[in-house]
Parts: C-alpha cells; structure tokens; sequence
C-alpha cells in the first residue's frame, strides 16, 4: 500500500528531522495517523501555564497566538480552573431537556456583558456562525417578509467564519472551497471595507450583513474609520440585521470588551466563541436583540452540548474576571505599547504594523520572503506565533501577558525583523 504522497516532500516531516527525539516521535504519529488538515510548527506541548508553554522535552516558550484568541487568559487560569473543578464535582452534562442551574445566570450574564437581549449557547465558533446564519434566514422570512427561500446574507472578501459546508461557501480563500462543493447559495460577497459596495449589494431579499470588526485570519485587517458606523446606518435604514463575528476580537482581544465598541455601534446579533471557553473548553454563543433571537420555537434549533452546566459556569467566570479585572485595559495599554515598539524597530522588511489591543499583524513585504521561516526562527528562540496569508506575522498573546515579557519577545522579534 502507498501513502499516496511523498514524505520526503512533506516540510513539517523535514523540520521534525531536527527536532528532539521524544518531539520527533510525536510529529511522526501526527503525519501516520493524523489527517493533514493542518501544518503546524513544530513544537510538541506537554504543559502550558499562563502565558507559558513547556513542549515534552523541557523546552519552555512564550505563547503568543493564544490559541487564535481562545486563551485570552493563558493557560489554565486559576480561577477559571477552579470553575472547572466545583461545577465537575456537581453536575456537567444534562442537555435542554432539562434545566441545570448554571445556564440562566450565564444567559442573563452574558446578556448584560454584551447589551443584547438573548442568547442562544452553543459549543464551537462555527456553530455560532451557523446559528446567526438561520436566525437571519428566519428573521428574514418571519419578521422581515422576504419570499419563501429568497433571503440572502451579505459577506466580505477575505472573511473567516469557521469551516462548516455553508461557512465555507462565501469564503474566498480557494483552498476552504475548492473541492468541496456544491456551495450553499443565499451569500453576495463584496470587498471588505468597501461601504458603497455593500449599499449596491443590498436588495429587499436582504437578510443580513456578517462582518468581522477586524479580519483577524485574513491578517489581521482593519476597516477604514467610520466603516462599522456606516454599516450600521445602512443596515438599520434598508431594514437588515447587522451580525458582527467577534469569535476572534471579541473579549477583551482589541482593547475593548467587544471590537465593535471602537466605533459605538450596536449590532443586532454578535456570534461569540474561543475567549468565552476560557481557554479550557469550547464555549460559544449568539447573542441578539430579542426581534431577531425571538424567532426560535423549541425544535428549531439547538446542540446537545451547547448550554451544558460544565461550559456555562466556565463562560460564567470568564465573564467575570473580564468584569471585575483590568484585562481588557491592559490589552489597550500592552498593545499600544507593543505596536509602538514593533514600529519602533523600523524593520527594513517590515511593510505594516497593524492592529488593536493585542491584536497585532506584522506585515512582511514579498522581497524578504514568507512569514513562516521567520516564526519558525522565533519558535527556536523560544517564542510561539503563527504566520497567517503567508506575508503577515500575528502576535496574539494571553491579555494576562506582562510589559517585561513583551520586552522579552522584542530582543528576539527585533533580531528576526532585523533582516539580516
Ligand atoms: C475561529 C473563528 C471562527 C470559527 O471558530 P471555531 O471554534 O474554529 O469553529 C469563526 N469566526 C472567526 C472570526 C474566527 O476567528
């Protein structure tokens, strides 16, 4: 039987030829058992703790991707541990069959983090995405009179929503797409940023326009000022639900609570994920003005997990400590500071320093090469990022991260950066 490919061909198994013997071991079950969906760096964790990571040979290294957002409060937080640990000594599963005692203060918590009037819990990013996708459809239909099947929900160019069949049908990146149609049809998709275009774009067959704040995937790009305020003004006045995707910039990430506080608006759905797990386990949600999350009848919709005891009090106390804790400012503060010292560096192969909170991309030009080389170069200094379309360097770290060691990351980006 052949592998159907060459393995000498395969990068991930020619870096693991470098690596310790016990890494090596493990990057080889991944490439015999594993599906390649993924390329990872190679490195091989074992245990990670706050902002820090200790892959199986000892080696310690600084986390900075944060699990895409996911760990906006490093590994294994205390406190949200210790959540873990009293609602796994209670009860952690029950489905909505029934009621558990964790769920209504999560809905009503979270209600009152976000401003919105409902929530509707589910597990992992892709399911909020696709629950806002049927809550528009429905709205559509039931509020707003679109024709039966009509409804149609406007995307960006660039976008990253997850990796569902119908998610994946209005990205444009031809990798999510290709192969795996047919496409689910009901999306237009116009350039990010572009206001004129999505006003073209919008018919009485609109349902909704779902936006990223900030593309993070797409390398961490920004809208032109007045962008988000703009749209909410179309969409409230061509009566459309506006939905901001903040799985990514969500909690604290950009420096605020949400990214779409940065310019005032209100949406009308927002899809949460990754940060509301805590950096433990999958936690997602749709939260909505009650026009919208009010047109589901029991039996519509729902997940057997999504809701369970055990996630609601992890979401609980992630709410909390971005409550009661100074994270989201110090994302603003950090950030600023650590955007200042990467302009500072006045990188030669530096094209843009780009971000909000600690959100932060480090576009690199073409002539200096693809990012990946250069986080491969970080990953044996001992710091932890991830290249994302190939030209961008993402530095994503926990919002717990202290200013001392961003300095510590600095004398090693700046070596990197330097060009030499
Ligand atoms: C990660 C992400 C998703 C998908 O979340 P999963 O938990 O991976 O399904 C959706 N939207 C955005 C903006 C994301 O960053």
């Amino acid at each position: 039987m052949t592998l159907g490919f060459d393995k000498s061909q395969h990068p991930t198994v020619q870096v693991a030829a470098a690596l310790g013997e016990v890494s090596r071991r493990h990057v080889e079950l991944n490439e015999r058992y594993g599906t390649h969906n993924y390329k990872p760096l190679p490195v091989v964790i074992a245990e990670g703790r706050g902002c820090w990571v200790t892959d199986v040979e000892g080696r310690r290294y600084l986390d900075m991707l944060s699990a895409y957002s996911a760990l906006n409060f490093g590994h294994n937080h205390p406190a949200i541990v210790d959540a873990v640990r009293t609602q796994l000594d209670r009860v952690t599963v029950t489905s909505r069959a029934f009621f558990n005692d964790q769920l209504g203060p999560f809905f009503k918590e979270l209600a009152e983090l976000t401003g919105m009037d409902r929530v509707l819990p589910m597990n992992t990013g892709a399911e909020a995405v696709e629950t806002a996708i049927k809550t528009a459809r429905k709205w559509a239909y039931q509020v707003k009179g679109v024709a039966p099947d009509r409804a149609r929900i406007i995307a960006f160019a660039g976008n990253f929503h997850g990796r569902t069949t119908t998610i994946v049908s209005f990205s444009t990146d031809p990798l999510a797409t290709t192969n795996f149609g047919p496409l689910t049809p009901g999306f237009d998709v116009v350039p990010y940023g572009d206001l004129a275009a999505v006003e073209k774009a919008v018919t009485g067959d609109t349902a909704a326009v779902l936006v990223e704040p900030i593309q993070g995937e797409a390398g961490v790009v920004l809208p032109p000022p007045g962008f988000l305020t703009g749209l909410r003004k179309l969409c409230t006045d061509r009566n459309v639900l506006l939905i901001c995707d903040e799985i990514q910039t969500g909690l604290g990430r950009t420096g605020r609570t949400f990214a779409f506080e940065h310019e005032g608006v209100r949406p009308d759905v927002v899809t949460l994920g990754k940060a509301l797990g805590g950096g433990l386990i999958p936690v997602s949600a749709v939260v909505g003005i009650d026009a919208a999350m009010g047109v589901f009848k029991p039996g519509e919709h729902g997940s057997t997990f999504g809701g369970n005891p055990l996630a609601a009090a992890v979401g609980r106390k992630a709410i909390e400590l971005l409550r009661t804790t100074d994270l989201v400012e110090r994302a603003r503060s950090l950030g600023d500071y650590f955007r200042g010292q990467l302009e500072a560096l006045r990188s030669p192969i530096v094209q843009q320093v780009r971000g909000r909170g600690l959100l932060i991309g480090v576009q690199i030009k073409p002539e200096a090469g693809p990012a990946r080389p250069m986080c491969e170069t970080l990953l044996h200094d001992g710091l932890l990022c991830k290249d994302t379309q190939k030209q961008v360097i993402r530095f994503a770290p926990p919002l717990i991260i202290e200013r001392a060691e961003i300095d510590w990351a600095m004398e090693r980006i700046a070596v990197v950066l330097s060009g030499r």
